[in-house]
């Protein structure tokens, strides 16, 4: 193991040295994970954060390839919601950027909602399988984007929900594209959420725009009077991001009107061949799949279901933070990465 690897794992919390045995890890970690749940659920309030690194030598083969490199090779592509925000915000669960819009007629609110009660234990399900659960996404947010339309969205409206709202980024996310931005290293963000909403979130809460950072999400559409009417483009859900994540970013700088060389940043996106994936939903992995990348770190936080899923994220991602974890992980690790 190389030195950088050696010097990450000291700053990792807790009982990552503990876990890099698996043997250790099964009985020892288990353990924590019922505790963390039952703290869950008597206070709402994550535990400790902890970290899981199914192969280290593999991880510190990739923090080298990517070291030597060098920064101009690397790219960041993340998710937005429970990936750079919380899914625990002062005891209840953080909103999404979908959740905490408030929309002309209230009654629509409780339908998204309703909606939300129904599909969202579908989506996290471990035993659904990836078809059926992609035509169900496809069914929610098809019905929720409807219901935006139909029961009225502004402009103002979305200034507002998002001043009330509980969303709340992870200690930590504006020191990381703080430091990713002084690199010159670009930033996609790619959700299944709301482009307008995500844009105006980072405004009132992070106090600064970032120019390395774009955002492909779905994008409302608005008549003169500042009311929906429509989205542009294909629906973006949770696990068809893959899809037309990569494709939708070109387009989308020129629409933002925040890149001087559309161009050359365009072409950007292709030949940075190194990638940090950062996500909270298997699905998430997919972000990447429209690049030909070198060499990928996935990162994934489990904020929930710990127990039941924790096994196909150690080995579908090569680092995972549970429970909730803050950014200052990444943070450091991001730090080895030049
Ligand atoms: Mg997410």
């Amino acid at each position: 193991m190389n030195y950088h690897l050696q010097s990450f794992f000291k700053t990792l919390p807790v009982s990552l040295n503990a876990v890099r045995n698996h043997r250790c890890f099964s009985v020892q970690f288990r353990t924590r994970i019922c505790l963390d749940k039952t703290e869950m659920e008597e206070n709402g309030l994550s535990g400790g954060s902890e970290v899981v690194v199914a192969d280290p030598d593999k991880l510190s083969n990739k923090i080298s390839a990517i070291r030597a490199a060098g920064s101009a090779k690397l790219q960041v592509i993340a998710d937005f919601d429970a990936t750079l925000t919380k899914y625990w915000v002062n005891g209840l669960r953080g909103t999404s950027s979908h959740g905490l819009l408030r929309q002309v007629n209230p009654e629509y609110d409780m339908k998204r909602r309703e909606l939300y009660y129904h599909y969202h234990p579908l989506e996290f399900s471990p035993t659904i399988p990836i078809e059926e659960k992609t035509k169900l996404m496809e069914e929610w947010w098809g019905k929720t984007h409807a219901l935006l339309i139909e029961g009225g969205v502004t402009c103002d409206g979305i200034k507002q929900s998002v001043a009330d709202s509980t969303i709340a980024f992870r200690e930590g996310v504006g020191e990381l594209l703080e430091l990713l931005e002084e690199r010159d290293i670009p930033v996609l963000i790619f959700s299944a959420g709301l482009a307008d909403i995500i844009e105006e979130v980072m405004r009132q809460k992070l106090h600064k725009s970032f120019k390395n950072v774009k955002i492909v999400s779905n994008r409302m559409v608005f008549n003169e009077k500042g009311c929906l009417v429509s989205f542009k483009g294909k629906t973006i859900h949770t696990l068809n991001k893959n899809e037309h994540a990569l494709e939708m970013a070109a387009p989308l700088h020129k629409e933002l009107g925040d890149v001087d060389e559309p161009t050359s940043d365009n072409s950007s996106v292709k030949t940075r061949t190194n990638v940090l994936l950062l996500g909270d939903h298997l699905g998430d992995l997919g972000m990447s799949d429209g690049l030909n990348y070198v060499t990928r770190i996935s990162v994934g936080f489990l904020n929930d279901n710990v127990e039941s899923s924790l096994d196909a994220y150690r080995n579908a991602f090569d680092v995972v933070y549970l429970n909730d974890a803050p950014m200052s992980g990444v943070v450091k690790l991001v730090s080895q990465l030049w």
